[in-house]
C-alpha cells in the first residue's frame, strides 16, 4: 500500500506527485461529515500526514512538488472548516504558516512537511544505516555492509543533504542533536530532529510585522496548556463542541478577524470598535468588556478543577467556600476560594484556597508590562495582584492567621497556564501519582475509565478537559456578544414603533 518510487530523478519526482494526488483523493470527501470538529480531527490526523512516508524515503527536492500539491489541499480544507456556513476565509501566508506549527509552538498541529521533509529523510536514513550495521556485525552479511558503505563512499549529495539538515537542526547549540556522517547510526528520531526546526520557525514568525496585540497573543498561544483542546477527540461529551463554535475557536486561536464580527461598530458597553481591533477578533469580550460573560469562562475552569479533585483524586474539595475569614466581620461576603482543597490533600498540611483568574495578554495593561515580549507575563501579573490582596488579608488577620493558604491559578485567555499555575499542576500530578500509583496502571483505557486515544493518561485527559471547557465557553460567549452587537440591518422595527 505504501512504498516509494525508485528510479531516475525525473521519474521519481513525477511518481511522487502522482502518489500524493492519489492519497488525497478522499480528502475532499471529509466535508460530507458536516461537523467541523470531526472534520478537523480527520484533517489533522489523517489528511495532513498522508505523504509522510514519501518524505522519509525520498530526498527533499524530489518530493517537494508533491508536497506542494498536498499543502494546497490541506489549506483549502482548513479554510473551509474554520469558516462558518456561508462565510469564506482566506488565510494569509503567515496565518497558514502558523497553522502548520505544532500546538506546543502555537499552531494547529497541521504539520509543515516542506519544512521538515529533510529531517524526516535523514531520520529514516539514520535508521537504515543503523539496521545495516547491526545486520553486518551480527551476520557478516556483505549486502548489509554495501548498504552501509553507500552513505560514505564518495556520496557528496548525501553528505550535502546531511549538512543542510544538521545546520537547521543544530543551529549554534552546544550539544548538536544531528550527528555528522561518521556517526550516522546515532541519528535521533524524526520527532526529535523536527522539534528545533519548528521552534526556530516560530521564532522567525514572531519577528514578522504584526500588531503588539497579535504578537502577545501568538506568544501566549505557544505556552504550556494553550490549545490543548486541539488534541481532543470528540468521543466524550466533555470534548465535544458544536460545529459553529469549533469554527470560531479555530479563528480565535489563529488570531483572525472573526468573520461574524466584521460589521460590528460598537459594543453594548459603549466601546467603539474603530479604536482597536479587539472587537473584530473577539478579544474585547474575553476579559475587557464589563458586560460580557467573563465569569462563565472562569467558572468553566473552576468546575473542571473541582471535578478533577473530587472524581479522580477522591479529595473532598469544595466550591466557592464562604466564611473562610471567620475573624472578619463581613465574612459571608468574602469568598477567597474558588476551590478549597482540604489540608489532608495539601503538601504543607494546610488547606489550599485555589483562586482561578483568567487574564488577557493583549490588554493595554498587559502590553504595558511587556506581554508581547515576555512569555506568560500577563499571568505573572495576575498572580502577583492576587497575592498582594492575600498579603493584606494576612496582615488583617494578625495573630489569628488564616485557616488556608492562597494559591492563585492564573490562566491567559489563550488557555496558557502561568508559571506559578504550572507549579500547582505539578503538585496535582504528584498527588495523583501518590494516590493512584498502587494500581500500577497509567492507561485510562486499561483502568476502564473515560478516555480517548489522545487522552489516555491523567495528564492529557485533564489538560484537555480544562482547555476545552475554557476555550469552548470563551468562543460561545464571544459569539453571543458578537450577535448582540450586530448593527441592525434594514428595517428597524423598534424605531418604527416610536
Ligand atoms: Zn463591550
Amino acid at each position: 500500500m505504501l512504498g516509494a518510487p525508485f528510479g531516475e530523478e525525473d521519474f521519481e519526482r513525477e511518481q511522487a506527485e502522482i502518489r500524493v494526488l492519489k492519497l488525497l483523493k478522499n480528502a475532499t470527501c471529509i466535508k460530507r461529515i458536516q461537523d467541523r470538529q470531526l472534520e478537523f480531527v480527520l484533517l489533522r490526523y489523517c489528511v495532513a500526514t498522508v505523504p509522510m512516508h514519501l518524505c522519509r524515503l525520498m530526498e527533499p527536492h524530489i518530493v517537494a512538488q508533491g508536497l506542494h500539491r498536498h499543502e494546497v489541499v490541506v489549506k483549502e480544507q482548513l479554510q473551509r472548516i474554520a469558516a462558518d456556513a456561508g462565510q469564506q476565509i482566506v488565510l494569509s501566508p503567515q496565518d497558514w504558516a502558523w497553522a502548520k506549527l505544532p500546538v506546543r509552538e502555537g499552531g494547529l498541529g497541521l504539520q509543515d512537511l516542506p519544512l521538515i521533509s529533510g529531517a524526516a529523510y535523514m531520520a529514516a536514513m539514520g535508521a537504515v544505516a543503523r539496521q545495516a550495521s547491526k545486520v553486518h556485525h551480527s551476520t557478516g552479511s556483505t549486502a548489509a555492509q554495501k548498504v552501509r558503505a553507500w552513505f560514505d563512499d564518495n556520496n557528496d549529495r548525501f553528505e550535502r543533504a546531511l549538512a543542510e539538515v544538521a545546520e537547521k537542526v543544530n543551529g549554534d547549540a552546544t550539544n548538536p542533536l544531528c550527528p555528522s556522517l561518521p556517526a550516522l547510526e546515532s541519528m535521533p528520531s524524526q520527532n526529535t530532529l523536527s522539534k528545533p526546526i519548528y521552534a526556530l520557525r516560530r521564532k522567525e514568525l514572531l519577528l514578522e510585522t504584526m500588531t503588539r496585540e497579535d504578537r502577545a497573543w501568538k506568544l501566549s498561544c505557544g505556552q504550556f496548556g494553550a490549545g490543548s483542546w486541539l488534541n481532543c477527540i470528540p468521543m466524550l461529551k466533555r470534548f465535544i463542541c458544536a460545529s459553529s463554535v469549533f469554527a470560531v475557536m479555530l479563528q480565535i486561536r489563529l488570531g483572525l478577524v472573526l468573520k461574524s464580527a466584521e460589521l460590528v461598530t460598537h459594543c453594548k458597553c459603549g466601546t467603539d470598535a474603530t479604536r482597536s481591533r479587539a472587537m473584530q477578533n473577539g478579544r474585547h469580550w474575553m476579559t475587557v468588556c464589563k458586560k460580557a460573560h467573563r465569569g462563565l469562562c472562569h467558572d468553566a475552569i473552576r468546575d473542571v478543577i473541582h471535578r478533577l479533585y473530587r472524581q479522580e483524586l477522591h479529595v473532598p474539595s469544595e466550591v466557592e467556600v464562604a466564611g473562610l475569614f471567620s475573624q472578619l466581620k463581613s465574612d459571608g461576603q468574602h469568598r477567597p476560594a474558588d476551590v478549597l482543597v482540604p489540608a489532608s490533600a495539601s503538601e504543607g498540611g494546610v488547606a489550599q484556597a485555589l483562586d482561578v483568574v483568567v487574564t488577557d495578554p493583549t490588554s493595554k495593561s498587559s502590553l504595558e508590562k511587556e506581554s508581547s515580549k515576555v512569555p506568560l507575563k500577563a499571568a505573572a501579573e495576575a498572580h502577583k495582584r492576587k497575592m498582594q490582596v492575600y498579603q493584606r488579608q494576612l496582615e488583617a488577620a494578625g495573630q489569628a492567621r488564616l485557616p488556608f493558604i492562597k494559591v492563585p491559578l492564573a490562566f491567559e485567555t489563550t488557555g496558557a497556564m502561568g508559571e506559578e499555575t504550572q507549579k500547582w499542576w505539578q503538585s496535582v500530578l504528584k498527588l495523583e501519582w501518590e494516590r493512584n500509583n498502587d494500581m500500577g496502571l497509567s492507561s485510562r483505557r486499561e483502568m476502564g475509565i473515560d478516555h480517548t486515544w489522545t487522552a489516555n493518561s491523567f495528564v492529557s485527559f485533564w489538560l484537555q478537559s480544562i482547555s476545552m471547557a475554557h476555550a469552548r465557553m470563551q468562543a460561545e460567549s464571544v459569539m453571543l456578544w458578537v450577535g448582540k452587537c450586530q448593527p441592525t440591518v434594514g428595517y428597524d422595527h423598534d424605531e418604527w414603533r416610536h
